[in-house]
């Protein structure tokens, strides 16, 4: 019986690889596109020798307060989070703060499906963090919402993990993350993350510190802000949980 004619590599056996080249490419193009938009609005800053909030010592920094300044950058990066996301329809799209809410605004506006906008509210408890949606905008996340959340720079992201519990509590789901900022790339969530940037940049102890050590001028320009909220504190939920089984 004649063996049957070999069989060429699938073009789709190929696929997967070329694929994932594709796609690490275009992320690697985007993240540089990216980090250069940030750069222009001042946000972003390198070849320095920064105080960080926290008393380390770093040689870039990224400044949550000015990435959203330059209203058209902000506008054309929503638009590329929501591009991201648009084939999932949200209901609403959740900020997890007033502060991503200019981005989450241009992430809104930019997807086809219309969403609302709402915002989370971060707060402590004694030793413990809470996220919580303000009373006007509880209706708007209840069974069957889909939500996309959206933030400006994840650092721990404990935040989010709190807002997909509360999301979930409310009936609704999180289809996903959308940020500019990863500034932990091990950090893991348990929904999907976008982000236009994911980066590490090395922090250190100033006495271990080699800018300090090459004698370069620390630059104290940053250091009179206050640290993320997300840093030292404990997570909590923000409201009572029901019980486990
Ligand atoms: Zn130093």
């Amino acid at each position: 019986m004649p063996s049957p004619p070999p069989k060429k590599p699938a073009a789709s056996a190929r696929q997967p690889e070329v694929a994932r080249a594709a796609v690490r490419v275009e992320r690697e193009v985007r993240e540089k596109l990216h980090l250069e938009i940030l750069r222009r609005t001042g946000a972003y800053r390198t070849d320095d020798h920064f105080l960080l909030p926290s008393g380390h010592h770093a040689p870039e920094f990224i400044d949550k307060v000015l990435v959203t300044t330059e209203p058209l950058f902000t506008e054309g990066l929503g638009a590329v989070i929501a591009k991201h996301f648009a084939d999932w329809p949200a209901d609403v799209v959740l900020s997890t703060g007033p502060g991503a809410s200019i981005l989450a605004h241009c992430v809104a506006r930019a997807l086809p499906s219309r969403p609302v906008l709402v915002y989370a509210i971060k707060g402590v408890q004694g030793p413990q963090r809470r996220v919580d949606l303000p009373d006007e905008f509880a209706r708007f996340v209840r069974r069957g919402t889909k939500v996309l959340i959206v933030e400006d720079l994840i650092t721990t992201g404990e935040t989010i993990k709190l807002l997909i519990e509360m999301v979930g509590e409310a009936g609704g789901t999180v289809g996903g993350i959308g940020c500019l900022w990863q500034r932990d790339s091990k950090i893991e969530l348990p929904r999907e993350v976008f982000s236009l940037v994911t980066r590490d940049f090395p922090t250190f102890d100033p006495a271990a510190c080699p800018l300090c050590r090459e004698g370069r001028p620390l630059n104290v320009e940053f250091a009179r802000a206050a640290p993320p909220i997300e840093e030292p504190l404990e997570v909590s939920r923000s409201r009572p949980r029901r019980e486990r089984r």
